[in-house]
């Protein structure tokens, strides 16, 4: 029951008393629930791997998004986590493949540069042809640091590289907003374009327009 309750707790934003709770929990469950349960984490480590081009969690290498043919492999949205991955798929919002970086640099946790599959995102661009990247670490100072970081390892390569909008959320209310997210928003602006008879862009939104063009 110790040993139980010490590895609940290992988890992330699993306290002592939410442990306890999973722990009776456990110990009430039938034992085939129980047996099922501990199958599926120890199933979950043994199948999955690591994608060798993008770094993803996969049963299969390499995963089923860049063995995709009916997506775009010359752009490439970078992210930190695999997570981050499927919160794009199930937004359904980008055709094209992704990056996985396994982190963002952080100097208080100790996370360098060269942990990251930064180097690996490098030989992407080099090797297959990708002509974007598109940026979405995390909108704070270590997501803009991992960005700048990216930008600059990538630069001898002539691609293009945008980072994702950031400001007020999409059907959020402006009197809710805070400081940061106007300031974000307003830094983020782009020019109101002749398109209101045009239909929504599809996957890619345009280039945001130099904020000085903006009217
Ligand atoms: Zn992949």
């Amino acid at each position: 029951m110790d040993q139980l309750l010490a590895e609940l707790s290992r988890l992330p934003g699993v306290g002592r008393k939410t442990a306890e709770r999973l722990a009776h929990h456990v110990l009430r469950m039938p034992r085939e629930d129980a047996d099922r349960l501990a199958r599926a984490i120890h199933e979950v480590k043994r199948r999955t791997r690591s994608c060798s081009v993008c770094a993803n969690v996969t049963e299969q290498d390499p995963c089923s998004i860049c063995s995709d043919a009916r997506r775009d492999p010359q752009r490439v949205c970078v992210v930190e986590q695999a997570r981050d991955v499927v919160a794009f798929e199930e937004a359904a919002a980008w055709r094209g493949l992704y990056h996985v970086l396994g982190g963002r640099i952080s100097p208080l946790d100790g996370v360098r540069a060269g942990e990251l599959t930064i180097g690996e995102l490098v030989r992407r661009v080099e090797n297959d042809g990708v002509t974007e990247i598109v940026v979405a670490t995390s909108p704070d100072l270590e997501g803009d640091g991992t960005c700048l970081e990216i930008e600059r390892a990538l630069e001898h390569t002539g691609v293009r590289v945008s980072r994702i909008a950031r400001g007020v959320p999409t059907g959020y209310s402006l009197e809710n907003a805070s400081a940061a997210m106007l300031q974000d928003a307003l830094r983020g602006r782009y020019a109101v374009e002749e398109s209101a008879d045009e239909p929504e862009p599809e996957s890619e939104p345009e280039p945001p327009a130099e904020p000085d063009a903006a009217e």
